[in-house]
């Protein structure tokens, strides 16, 4: 597909980012995305309905002649499908693929960090919403250990990875604590923490407005402590607002979704680790891709151009709303974040 014929949305948006998810089990069990008493231990599909590693690289492919630039490889816990260096050494030479990622809770990352280097994997983002043993253990279901986290991050450095993505969902009342904490290790290192605002993502995580703490809060605190300057965004649709230290301590990021939405810049795509396609975090159901990714590269540019031609999602925009308020929403766990 050549540039002048690159599908828009309805809302003039062309898809640029893919998100895939390579795995729906996960060794944590954090509350806000994959809550314990919600989901069973075993929980996780069956290695046969995932995609394959050949399914995967066709729909990569397809999606890069779609105008995909960036990839991120993503889960559940992306580090628990088998041989993920292979996948991503298959991923990285696509050619106009210019970026690809990984978003993991870094628990197994020590183990694995020097392979996927070596495969071509360019960037890591970690999850880390604590550095307190017990708030982490209370965050992540008390799943893995936050030493085992932070061995992780050294372990990509030592890599060759040089500047993480380190990202904390705050929650009220549970690891707000954290924030000071987790800038005072990070500060001048060259990695950059970036706070989420809890979102109501899925239909699990009993999300409630009270217990999201506003970016502008966090922001508003920190600054009270380090000076900071808005830094300007590296490209149109960067999801965090950037700020820098005034003392040249680096970046913090803050991902604001619900308090200040950015459906308007909104190029991403998401696909599921069996297949499926979904235009937003929030929506109820995805499109199955598996017949059509069946007939080849060709076939799958044609239908995904169609679909991304007719959305319309700008489900932050509308949050509260009658339209979305009781629409059924996909766990996170399922599409990656
Ligand atoms: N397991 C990996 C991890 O945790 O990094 C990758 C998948 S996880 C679903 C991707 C990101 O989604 C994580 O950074 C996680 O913190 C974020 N996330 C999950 N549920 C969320 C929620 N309700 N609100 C905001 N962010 C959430
Ligand atoms: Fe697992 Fe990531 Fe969800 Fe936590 S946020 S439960 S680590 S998929
Ligand atoms: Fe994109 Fe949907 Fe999030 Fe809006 S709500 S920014 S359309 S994923």
């Amino acid at each position: 597909m050549s540039d002048s014929h690159l599908p828009f949305d309805l809302l003039g948006r062309p898809l640029h980012d893919l998100r895939l998810s390579v795995i729906d089990a996960c060794n944590f069990r954090c509350g806000y995305c994959m809550p314990a008493d919600r989901v069973p231990e075993d929980y996780g599909t069956d290695a046969s309905q995932r995609l394959s590693f050949d399914e995967i690289e066709t729909l990569v492919r397809a999606f890069v002649r779609l105008g995909v630039r960036k990839l991120r490889l993503t889960g559940g816990e992306p580090l628990l499908r088998k041989r993920l260096p292979d996948l991503v050494r298959r991923l990285a030479v696509i050619p106009g693929l210019e970026d690809i990622a990984l978003t993991t809770n870094g628990v197994l990352l020590a183990q694995q960090a020097q392979a996927l280097h070596d495969a071509g994997l360019l960037r890591i983002t970690v999850s880390l919403d604590a550095l307190d043993p017990e708030v982490f253990a209370e965050m992540s279901g008390r799943r893995g250990r936050v030493g085992e986290v932070l061995a992780g991050i050294d372990a990509a450095v030592a890599a060759g990875f040089k500047r993480l993505k380190i990202n904390a969902v705050v929650q009220r009342g549970l690891n707000e604590s954290q924030v000071v904490p987790l800038l005072e290790r990070f500060r001048g290192t060259g990695h950059v923490v970036r706070f989420i605002e809890f979102m109501d993502v899925g239909d699990s995580n009993d999300w409630r407005l009270e217990r999201m703490v506003p970016s502008s809060v966090l922001r508003d605190r920190i600054a009270a402590r380090w000076p900071l300057h808005p830094v300007q965004a590296d490209y149109r649709g960067e999801v965090a607002e950037r700020y820098g230290f005034d003392d040249g301590g680096g970046e913090v990021g803050f991902v604001s979704s619900v308090s200040t939405p950015f459906c308007g810049d909104c190029h991403r795509a998401r696909v599921s680790a069996d297949g499926r396609l979904f235009t937003c975090l929030f929506a109820s159901a995805g499109a199955d891709l598996r017949a059509v990714l069946a007939q080849g590269e060709d076939a799958l540019v044609a239908h995904v151009a169609g679909l991304w031609s007719a959305r319309g999602d700008r489900y932050s925009e509308l949050r509260g709303r009658p339209e979305v308020r009781d629409r059924r929403r996909v766990e996170m766990y399922l599409i990656g974040g």
